[in-house]
């Protein structure tokens, strides 16, 4: 029953209002390709670059991002700015909610302060994922598009200062990160901080345990200014597979809940139970990539976010002198993400929207059939919360 299922918190957004006519679209077109084809993406996942000046222990990106993957740490992997301002007017005429914006770490691409001041000219709303490093020289730009909007910043901050360096391989960078979430702080920006909760069964993947740590990472961000800080549950790199806490562990973390005027956000608790769940992935496609999408730094169009990078889910490549348009709306890029098959790419993956897909499969095959789509309806009308963009 459509009742019973614990939809994610991403979930529960693509579900939205907003995007209940792009969900119709995508049942009522069935296997028509030219229908499918005007269905222009709710979100953009946004990857201006793909370098990084940190070397992260448990790097979910550590497949594209510049110091460990395919590409060398003095490549520079930056997004053409033609396409960046292609993609900020597609978003702009076509009703896409927002980019969020990751990499890499953003605030290194070398337009940045040009696509965050375009992006504000043209009321995009963002979610940026920073590592903090680079805040305060992009401070200026950083105030001008974050004030009074709807957008936020969101830091990342994963271990306390002894830890620091060692797992982010910087050297006296907390301090810098801390000095420009207070930056922002004092001049009125909405700064989240989140914060990655390795448990102990983290050794188990080789990743180290950071939960003995959390009282003092608490304790930073709270002096930084940073008006919430969500803990969230850590991932095995290579499946994207929530770490389980234990027991303890939940209970140590549920004793910042409120602390001393910082907002504690705990792990949202459905996330570890999805881990469980049967993740067979047997629908011919994948439907949320249809509605949130990647584009890289090397302009190609990724199924999302877990296969950045990966030949098998580029759904599209921007070709110099092409634009967003004429590769979105084509046969072509319809066409190659119907052939991208789940099953076989996303196998090993647990998926956050794995109940999503399911669910607009379904309803697609109950629209085949009786020319309506109830269960669908039903679920939309259920939800009402409004389009928020997820990181
Ligand atoms: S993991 Fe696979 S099925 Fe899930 S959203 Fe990504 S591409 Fe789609």
């Amino acid at each position: 029953m459509i009742s019973d299922l614990a939809l994610t918190r991403k979930e529960v957004g693509l579900l939205s209002p907003a995007n209940r006519g792009r969900i119709k679209g995508i049942i009522q077109a069935g296997k028509n390709l030219n229908k499918l084809v005007s269905v222009a993406p709710a979100y953009i996942n946004l990857d201006p670059t793909w370098r990084c000046n940190f070397t992260c222990s448990g790097c979910v990106d550590g497949r594209v991002v510049s110091r460990q993957g395919q590409y060398h740490v003095d490549q520079a992997v930056d997004l053409d700015w033609n396409v960046c301002q292609d993609l900020i007017n597609y978003a702009k005429f076509h009703g896409v909610y927002g980019f969020v914006v990751q990499g890499g770490e953003p605030l290194l691409y070398n337009k940045i302060d040009d696509f965050l001041l375009a992006c504000r000219a043209s009321e995009i709303i963002l979610r940026l994922v920073t590592n903090g490093t680079q805040i305060i020289s992009h401070g200026e730009s950083l105030v001008s598009t974050f004030s009074g909007t709807a957008s936020y910043l969101r830091v990342s901050i994963n271990w306390d200062s002894a830890h620091y360096d060692q797992h982010t391989g910087s050297k006296n960078s907390l301090r810098q990160v801390l000095t420009g979430i207070e930056f922002l702080a004092q001049r009125g920006i909405r700064v989240v901080v989140s914060s990655v909760v390795f448990g102990r069964k983290a050794e188990e993947y080789g990743l180290p345990v950071n939960i003995d740590q959390m009282g003092d990472i608490v304790s930073l961000v709270r002096s930084s200014g940073a008006s919430r800080l969500y803990l969230r549950p850590g991932k095995v790199p290579s499946t994207q597979a929530m770490i389980p806490l234990s027991e303890a562990e939940l209970a140590n973390l549920e004793s910042f809940d409120e602390d001393k005027g910082l907002e504690v956000c705990l792990p949202d608790f459905s996330q570890f139970r999805q881990a469980d769940l049967p993740q067979n992935k047997d629908y011919p496609f994948c439907p949320t990539s249809f509605f949130r999408i990647v584009v890289g730094p090397d302009a190609g169009i990724y199924a999302c976010t877990s296969h950045r990078g990966v030949p098998a889910a580029r759904l599209a490549q921007i070709q110099p002198g092409q634009t967003f348009t004429d590769v979105w709306h084509s046969v072509e890029r319809v066409r190659k993400q119907l052939q991208f098959s789940p099953v076989q790419h996303c196998r090993d993956n647990t998926c956050d929207k794995h109940r999503f897909n399911t669910l607009v499969i379904d309803a697609r095959e109950e629209f085949e059939r009786s020319g309506s789509s109830t269960l669908l309806d039903n679920l939309c009308l259920s939800i009402n919360s409004p389009a928020v963009l997820r990181f």
